[in-house]
């Protein structure tokens, strides 16, 4: 009998050893979130394995297998190789990746989740300002998901949000008026301008302008409500976040940096630890 064979347009958002010699790929396709294997892709000789790297873009042609399906071929539509010269960018792809990974349930078919992460991705490719172009993909990602923070509206009453608003609701699920300000005591102060740089990022398409100037302050306030609002759905915070944290300490303190020791620590640890994963599915 013969595997069917099928072609799939894919992002590589995690990987890991499995076996021998095989390789585990969480891969995002428009059709949702998969668990595949590539068979002896870390023999030396595979000719998989320069084609399966982390964050690249490809086309795959995958067999139907038992348990999952195998990859048999792999030709890269963009490797993002810009990205990867950059230690911040790197953290940033990750990040991206590990996001993506946690919200996206397996097999939900989502196209516009799946063209979120690969603008973001060329986005970083392209040299675009890291912090806010995570920040747009952020909210554009959520949204997609289902959970796009109420920024329009008060998320606890439904009025129309005036310039008045000063308080951000993880809980509740955005900004809320003043009338709704003490609903939720954990509600966060929200300036003006993170509130304006929030709808403005919700609003507009994915690709940042490079004209946008937005002072320090107002991207780190901006991160750390996205942040709080992220932690509140996913119960915790993304392993990537303590790398993209420790790139950025270090390249304010000393400059440019090649990938350090932690970093490569970080690499390994997180391309094999598979221990907080679901095992793969039985079909
Ligand atoms: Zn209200």
């Amino acid at each position: 009998m013969r595997d069917r064979v099928y072609r799939t347009e894919a992002i590589i958002i995690r990987r890991s050893d499995v076996g021998e010699a095989d390789r585990l790929l969480t891969i995002l396709t428009p059709l949702g979130r998969q668990r595949v294997v590539a068979r002896g892709a870390r023999k030396i000789q595979s000719r998989l394995a320069g084609h399966i790297e982390l964050f690249t873009h490809t086309t795959l042609m995958l067999a139907i297998g038992r348990n999952l399906h195998i990859v048999t071929q792999s030709n890269p539509l963009d490797r993002f190789e810009r990205l990867r010269a950059d230690l911040e960018r790197i953290g940033a792809a990750y990040y991206a990746a590990e996001l993506v990974d946690r919200l996206v349930e397996e097999e939900a078919e989502n196209k516009r989740a799946f063209s979120v992460l690969l603008g973001t991705l060329r986005a970083l490719d392209a040299g675009a300002a890291i912090d806010l172009t995570l920040r747009a993909y952020e909210l554009h990602l959520l949204d997609a998901l289902g959970y796009r923070p109420q920024l329009y509206e008060c998320a606890a009453c439904g009025a129309v949000l005036t310039e008045a608003t000063s308080r951000f609701s993880p809980i509740t699920g955005g900004a809320l008026c003043p009338d709704c300000a003490g609903v939720d005591c954990q509600a966060l102060s929200m300036s003006l301008t993170a509130f304006k740089l929030l709808r403005y990022l919700q609003s507009q398409p994915l690709e940042i302008s490079g004209e946008l100037r937005i002072s320090p302050a107002t991207r780190a306030e901006t991160e750390s409500l996205l942040r709080a609002y992220l932690r509140h759905i996913l119960e915790r915070d993304l392993r990537s976040l303590a790398f993209l944290d420790d790139v950025r300490r270090v390249l304010r303190t000393s400059g440019p940096v090649s990938i350090t020791s932690s970093a490569t620590r970080y690499f390994a640890q997180g391309d094999t630890d598979e221990n907080d994963r679901d095992p793969p599915r039985a079909r």
